[in-house]
């Protein structure tokens, strides 16, 4: 049995991917061009993939009807890691009522002068609701300590602050998921040369994506420090090999219908005595 920070390559799926708290992660270990667990290749896996989506909708409808409670899904990676294309396919079929979507970009205006966790806290889901974080407060110990936005002594503080801060949207009724996209250097590449050729993808090619693929190493350590510093029990990272995105939409499917699955949410009880017709 093969194990290295991130659960024993024989567990079951989805939980074989989880970073087990406090154990070192490794991501050298982990082939981001496997399929380990797949029910089979891209078609066969690819066509599982519509009864994920039903299984989605169908939680969502009931997580938003009983209005007790959200789940927050974490979406990290490095640039062209396919966090936009993750969203756009397992999120397909969920009701837009119910679910929001927040992309954190370089913290601009009021958010700068605010300490960092100020605007995620804001964007956090409100009951009933799936919340999707596409990037997240986890930028504030990656883009910031690789690009050294912020002193050493700054960010090194702010692991313990964010578990602190997970904690209290756990101990509010949120559910907590963070899913951490793993491609290598070589498809982050091929993507980003991509976005240069297909003049409809053009648009989305930056100077920061040359930046994340000159600091590849340095991002690689510091995603290993983010994950086992605050991978814990009520908020735990997944880290998915993803440079197939089939693979990576079956398992992030898998990981949100399971855990919705166990947050178990139920339809309000209907008022007392309905009546039978309308009249
Ligand atoms: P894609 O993966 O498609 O390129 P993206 O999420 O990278 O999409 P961009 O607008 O290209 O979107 O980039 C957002 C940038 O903002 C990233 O380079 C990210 O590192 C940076 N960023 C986000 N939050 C912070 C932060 N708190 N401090 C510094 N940089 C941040
Ligand atoms: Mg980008």
């Amino acid at each position: 049995m093969r194990c290295s920070g991130v659960v024993c390559s024989n567990a079951v799926m989805p939980e074989r991917w989880r970073v087990e708290p406090g154990k070192p992660v490794r991501l050298e270990s982990i082939d981001p061009s496997s399929t380990p667990g797949a029910p089979g290749g891209k078609a066969e896996t690819v066509a599982t993939l519509p009864a994920f989506h039903e299984r989605l909708a169908a939680l969502q409808e009931r997580l938003w009807a009983e209005h007790r409670r959200s789940l927050l899904v974490v979406l990290q990676a490095l640039d062209a890691g396919g966090k936009d294309g993750t969203v756009r396919h397992v999120f397909r079929g969920v009701n837009p009522q119910g679910t929001t979507v927040t992309s954190f970009k370089v913290p601009v205006g009021e958010e700068v002068e605010h300490d960092f966790l100020w605007r995620v806290h804001r964007a956090a889901p409100a009951t009933g609701e799936i919340g999707i974080f596409n990037r997240s407060h986890y930028e504030d110990v990656l883009a910031v300590r690789v690009l050294g936005l912020a002193p050493e002594k700054v960010w090194k503080a702010r692991y313990d602050l964010i578990n602190a801060f997970e904690q209290t949207l756990h101990h509010g009724g949120t559910t907590i998921v963070k899913i951490y996209l793993h491609i290598s250097k070589e498809e982050q590449r091929r993507r980003l040369q991509a976005r240069l050729d297909d003049p409809d993808k053009r648009w989305k090619f930056s100077a920061a994506d040359l930046e994340a693929l000159r600091h590849w190493d340095e991002y690689r350590e510091a995603y290993e420090d983010a994950l086992v510093k605050t991978s814990t029990a009520i908020a735990p990272w997944y880290v998915i090999p993803a440079d197939r995105k089939w693979y990576r939409n079956w398992v992030v499917s898998r990981i949100l219908v399971k855990t919705l699955r166990r947050m178990d949410p139920r339809y309000p009880q209907p008022m007392e005595h309905l009546p039978a017709t309308i009249e």
